[in-house]
């Protein structure tokens, strides 16, 4: 919903930034599994978010900050560090003012250059943990004054099937108990499965106090590209001006979102990638994976199809050839822990022996790295020193590397949370190497989250079984990217690209990648 109204409103010329609340006490999500939270969506200055940030980004295209997303965890840290150190002068520290004034100050941080901050806050209405937040709004409301500030609320109104009926109770409860907090919405944003009649609408607008054009029907979309178009049918960001009194008719630019509707929903072509991975039962934890790819294939106005495969069931050669033969590209995604990873070694080596298309992300570099170790360098047990203990680490823990701020050092004993190597780092690629081509540049920016890399000891064993390193950090130390130049798509990276892919913009490692699919799908 925030990143589709920032989208609106970019379209009507306003610069706008989105941040995130999120009420859980994790410091952030970087410990957190993806099976409970999702992907961690990286930013470069090394913030580890939530994965909404990641839609936000790819709908705004403005990259988002640390400052973009907070959690109850985060300020209480914050606060809990200032109490320590006599930052509070002997006072009682309280949620109020304490707590929501930090919230206050997180959701008007660096806002000098913007026209909108839309801030959204995470969970639903009623829940214990988001109160605070919730008083911190009110609070923000009151000292803003009226048309500087608005709140959306986003309800459901749902159809029973059986009555044939939509019920719009929920909605009315949830805005009760949202205005009970003191916070009366000036928009209600109904998700629901069927068109809302003009009688049901105007019922809600006369229960909720809200004008009957801003109760905004937001029906399912044809896809996540089609909803800022659907919601602008709908009014919502002339609803939006005018709560805040802003005269504004001009109708807003939305030609790329045309251009990316009309790619996606009109492809002329069509391929099947296969992806072997660890958190495959769900979706959102390979989240701007997923969209990376959609967008290397609006490069090519063409389908992408994914399998989402599980590593583990690539223990035995038949299911390798049985699953794989069809795919016209493998890509081995980041991940962490042991599971799978001989299902995905296996994978590797399907891919470069038939000559399939292969990207390989963090992880997936990682595993290239020790197929090529094990089955061409003769290193039968490489391994990473991520598995346990190994002879042979080709992969190997990072301890020491040069960040913006200096140089970053970590051991065994580190904490897990936020001591990966994180955020932006910027790379060298050689002259004439594959990737530099598709980047069309030698140097490049790119996000990374890992604590492991390929154990520079092992290059000339990896280099003798045909592997290139073909983007190192600019001071030579640390290997970002390896490529096979005997095969047609080779390519292990470091880092995450996916994290920078905008529809409007796909990352040129996905858009080559799909035009090598395609190419592959010729083929066969
Ligand atoms: N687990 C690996 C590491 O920490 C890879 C991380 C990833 O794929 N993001 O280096």
């Amino acid at each position: 919903m925030a990143a589709s109204l920032a989208a609106l409103l970019q379209a009507r010329g306003y610069r706008v930034r989105i941040r995130k609340f999120d009420p859980y006490l994790n410091v952030d999500p970087g410990t957190m599994s993806p099976y409970q939270h999702g992907e961690v969506y990286v930013t470069d200055d090394g913030a580890e978010t939530d994965l909404d940030l990641g839609h936000y980004e790819r709908f705004s295209g403005v990259s988002a900050r640390q400052s973009d997303n907070v959690t109850s965890g985060r300020i209480y840290q914050d606060i809990i560090a200032k109490e320590r150190r006599g930052d509070y002068l002997g006072a009682t520290v309280q949620v109020i003012p304490h707590v929501t004034d930090e919230i206050k100050k997180f959701a008007l941080d660096e806002s000098d250059d913007l026209d909108f901050i839309l801030c959204e806050i995470g969970g639903t209405v009623g829940d214990i943990e988001s109160l605070p937040f919730m008083e911190a709004i009110r609070q923000l409301r009151n000292e803003l004054g009226r048309d500087q500030s608005i709140s959306i609320h986003v309800t459901l109104v749902p159809y029973v099937a059986a009555a044939g009926e939509l019920k719009t109770k929920p909605t009315q409860h949830s805005v009760r108990e949202l205005t009970s907090l003191g916070i009366q919405p000036d928009i209600l944003l109904c998700r629901c499965e069927h068109n809302l009649p003009d009688n049901e609408r105007a019922k809600i607008a006369a229960f909720c106090n809200v004008r009957k054009e801003a109760v905004i029907p937001a029906l399912d979309a044809e896809s996540i590209y089609a909803v800022p178009l659907q919601y602008h049918a709908e009014g919502l960001d002339d609803q939006v001006l005018r709560a805040f009194n802003v005269d504004n008719n001009k109708e807003p630019d939305l030609s790329r979102w045309y251009d990316i509707n009309d790619r996606y929903h009109n492809p002329e072509g069509e391929v099947t990638i296969g992806v072997v991975g660890k958190y495959v039962g769900l979706q959102d934890a390979y989240k701007s994976l997923h969209e990376a790819l959609v967008h290397g294939g609006m490069a090519h106005r063409t389908r992408v199809n994914i399998k989402w495969l599980d590593a583990e069931m690539f223990e035995s050669e038949e299911d390798i050839v049985s699953k794989l033969e069809p795919m016209h590209a493998i890509l081995i995604p980041g991940g962490f822990g042991e599971r799978g990873s001989e299902g995905k070694i296996a994978s590797i080596k399907f891919a470069r022996e038939r000559n399939i298309p292969f990207f390989g992300i963090c992880l997936g570099m990682q595993m290239a790295c020790l197929e090529g170790a094990r089955n061409i360098s003769g290193i039968g047990d490489a391994s990473t020193s991520e598995f346990g203990a190994t002879d042979n680490p080709v992969i190997g823990l990072i301890t020491e590397w040069q960040s913006k701020d200096g140089i970053e050092k970590r051991d065994d004993d580190s904490d897990l949370g936020g001591t990966m190597r994180l955020g932006a780092y910027p790379a060298k690629l050689n002259n004439n190497s594959h990737v530099a081509s598709i980047y069309d540049s030698q140097e490049i920016e790119e996000r990374h989250r890992h604590r492991f890399e390929v154990n520079m000891a092992y290059k000339d064993s990896l280099e003798k079984g045909g592997l290139i390193f073909s983007g190192m950090s600019p001071d030579g130390e640390l290997p970002e990217i390896v490529e096979r130049p005997d095969h047609p798509w080779f390519i292990g990276v470091q880092f995450h690209p996916e994290l920078k892919s905008r529809p409007f913009d796909p990352h040129p490692l996905f858009a080559s990648f799909i035009g090598a699919a395609l190419k592959q799908s010729r083929l066969v």
